[in-house]
């Protein structure tokens, strides 16, 4: 899964990856069963991180219209227990948020240490969203770039682990997919006819996403781009890159804080 994690910030276009990729999996029946496997491991290494409580886990999701953040939330996380997870979702920022600078609201949902937290969209829709719709002048935006890096190192500094996953869906998956929501009531409230206008910048979306991705790629806070045409690889490799992620932290249970040998309940 290491294959979809961005190494060559400078050489990184979004063209050379291919959103309906499969990792050479066998379809999504053996997918699927990956993902339990994984699943399972994920819960071990969850309650150990907790236990642990020497990091925090910062995972931002970010990705075009409909390219699935809110299932990856419930199927690639599924083995995370709820006590230890926050989830929060950005949108468009109150007059209190926008009266303040782009990462005030960001750093309160920071995960505290033992804590994990997951961005349904992040900070860097105000490199996305802002620079597209011109929300505020371009040399401020540009500044942004810098002063994500500098927040995410400080994060990473001060132990929290980040990771970041672009959702890279086509054009054509998008079409399908908004077309589901309008066929089906049930999924109408999901849709704005915003979603209709975002998508005919779909060209500048993407140019948006590339240089974030090339200017904020870093070791301490890489980005994966997750060939999300098909749910449930997209699920796959975040899932993976998750459980790869803990297995690197070398996690232990804490020694307890009084001796308890030779202790006996009556
Ligand atoms: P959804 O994820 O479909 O609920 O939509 C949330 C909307 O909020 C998206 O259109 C985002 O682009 C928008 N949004 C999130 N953060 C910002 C921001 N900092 N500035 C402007 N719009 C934002
Ligand atoms: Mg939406």
């Amino acid at each position: 899964m290491d294959q979809y994690q961005v190494t060559d910030p400078e050489g990184f276009r979004l063209a050379d990856h291919d959103p309906a990729a499969t990792s050479g999996i066998d379809g999504k029946a053996e997918g699927r069963a990956e993902i339990e496997r994984l699943t399972a491991r994920l819960s071990e290494l969850h309650e150990r991180f907790y236990a642990d409580g020497r990091y925090g886990l910062l995972v931002v999701l970010q990705g075009m219209d409909t390219s699935g953040k809110g299932g990856a939330i419930r199927k690639a996380f599924e083995g995370l227990d709820p006590i230890g997870v926050h989830v929060a979702a950005f949108k468009a920022p109150t007059d209190a948020e926008l009266a303040h600078d782009f990462l005030w609201r960001i750093h309160a949902h920071a995960p505290a240490a033992g804590q994990i937290a997951i961005f349904d969209r992040s900070h860097y829709e105000d490199v996305l969203i802002v620079r597209v719709h011109g929300l505020v002048p371009e040399e401020r935006w540009r500044a942004r770039y810098e002063h994500i890096h500098g927040f995410e190192a400080m994060l990473a500094d001060e132990g929290t682990v980040v990771r970041k996953f672009f959702l890279h869906i086509s054009s054509d998956e998008q079409a399908r997919r908004l077309r589901a929501r309008l066929e089906d009531r049930t999924k109408h409230w999901k849709f704005r006819l915003a979603d209709l206008a975002e998508r005919k910048r779909w060209d500048d979306y993407q140019a948006a996403y590339e240089e974030a991705i090339r200017r904020t790629a870093t070791p301490e806070a890489p980005w994966t781009v997750v060939p999300a045409d098909h749910k449930w690889h997209r699920d796959l490799v975040i899932c993976r890159t998750i459980v790869d992620t803990l297995e690197g932290l070398d996690l232990r249970y804490p020694e307890p804080e009084e001796d308890l040998s030779g202790v006996v309940v009556e």
